[in-house]
């Protein structure tokens, strides 16, 4: 079977090296400028040029039997058009309502599903309007510019407020209230063709600056929210008619789950199933979005993952790994704050998890962070 990744990064690359050793053939279809070095030996790169139609596409990639995507931003039109040609997988309406801020709340409104109270603004004095009905604190955010916390302002004063309303110029904005959660988890949950949906256990993310820097599963006991958490990803699989992995990000508060952003495709929170007891999620979205049934996601044990970031001297650290950790390297070039590789660890204790990550941070992290 021949799988064509829309996408070249670090999760087309890692889906690809799991599907060789399900005996797949995979096709890549890199955008003008993208760098696509992750894939490079995996498969036939294919460059997608401005009046590519989709039919040429589909022949550029070898005629594929499916076509999944692994990037934030997609042609959803293009999308479409493949799918007149073979299967794609999640299907380009899921795509797209994951595919801006805008549309991902629409969607979680009409499933009545929880998030952050927010407002969409265009102009200075809307944003004013929105964060003074919200109140102070505000995140505002672009619906389609931006990750790992880029194009991302917390106002927390009305000064700050101030200032950016004078700085940006009028456009569309997403006002949110800032939430005070007291921890971040996300949800990855794989759905077959035929319907059947199996969950990952919840994983505990730590940010930094937007950027996720670790992750830990099983989250620590999240009481009645994990049966929230559970039911909230299996209503947005059903939804969306979802096909492939789905990965929801969450704020924990005292009571409550807010929904804070959808990714339609393998994630990085998903990283540490590489080296579980489990299928990968990787190996789970091609057994999905290949027709097959899904294998294991339940763990006994607790497994731990820290990003590799550019712009650190981090070579005494790679050498000198502990026979617990194991590292994955995207094949990069490196840039400040890149993410450029991670290690997994994994250990039947929580602790001793908890104490690895926090050892690896302090090798990988000693130095300033360094400007991007
Ligand atoms: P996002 O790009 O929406 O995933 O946001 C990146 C990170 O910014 C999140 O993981 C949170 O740590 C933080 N963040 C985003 N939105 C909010 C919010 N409404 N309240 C508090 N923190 C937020």
């Amino acid at each position: 079977m021949h799988v064509g990744i829309i996408g070249c990064g670090q999760l087309a690359r890692m889906m690809a090296l799991a599907g060789w050793d399900m005996g797949l053939r995979f096709s890549f279809l890199a955008s003008e400028g993208e760098s696509t070095t992750c894939v490079q030996g995996l498969g036939n790169i294919v460059l997608h040029t401005p009046g590519h139609t989709a039919e040429q596409v589909y022949q550029d990639l070898g005629q594929p039997d499916v076509v999944t995507v692994e990037r934030e931003r997609v042609d959803y039109a293009l999308l479409r058009g493949l799918a007149d040609h073979c299967a794609v997988h999640p299907n380009a309406d899921a795509v797209e309502a994951c595919g801006d801020r805008f549309r991902e709340k629409q969607l979680l409104d009409s499933a009545e599903l929880p998030s952050a109270p927010y407002a969409i603004a265009e102009t200075a004095q809307d944003v004013r309007a929105a964060a003074q009905s919200l109140g102070l604190p505000v995140v505002v955010k672009s619906p389609t510019e931006g990750y790992d916390g880029k194009q991302q302002w917390h106002l927390l004063t009305e000064k700050q407020l101030e200032a950016f309303c004078e700085e940006n110029p009028p456009g569309a904005w997403l006002v949110e209230s800032r939430v005070a959660f007291e921890r971040e988890v996300s949800m990855i949950a794989a759905r077959s063709a035929d319907g059947d949906v199996t969950l990952y256990p919840p994983t505990e993310n730590r940010h930094r600056d937007g950027i996720l820097l670790t992750s830990i599963a099983p989250a620590a006991d999240m009481g009645p929210l994990h049966e929230k958490a559970c039911q909230y990803i299996s209503t947005l699989l059903e939804a969306m008619d979802y096909v492939g992995v789905l990965a929801m990000e969450s704020f924990v508060t005292a009571d409550a789950l807010l929904i804070n952003e959808l990714a339609p495709r393998v994630h990085n929170s998903g990283h540490w199933t590489m080296h579980g007891e489990v299928s990968s999620q990787f190996e789970n979205h091609l057994r999905a979005i290949l027709g097959m049934s899904l294998g294991a996601t339940q763990t006994s044990r607790c497994h731990g993952m820290i990003n590799i970031l550019g712009g650190y001297d981090q070579r005494g650290t790679l050498l000198s790994l502990s026979r617990d950790a194991r590292l994955t390297d995207y094949n990069k070039s490196h840039r400040p704050l890149r993410k450029l590789a991670h290690i997994n660890v994994c250990s039947a204790s929580r602790e001793n998890v908890e104490e690895q990550l926090l050892s690896l941070h302090d090798q990988l992290y000693s130095g300033s962070t360094p400007a991007v």
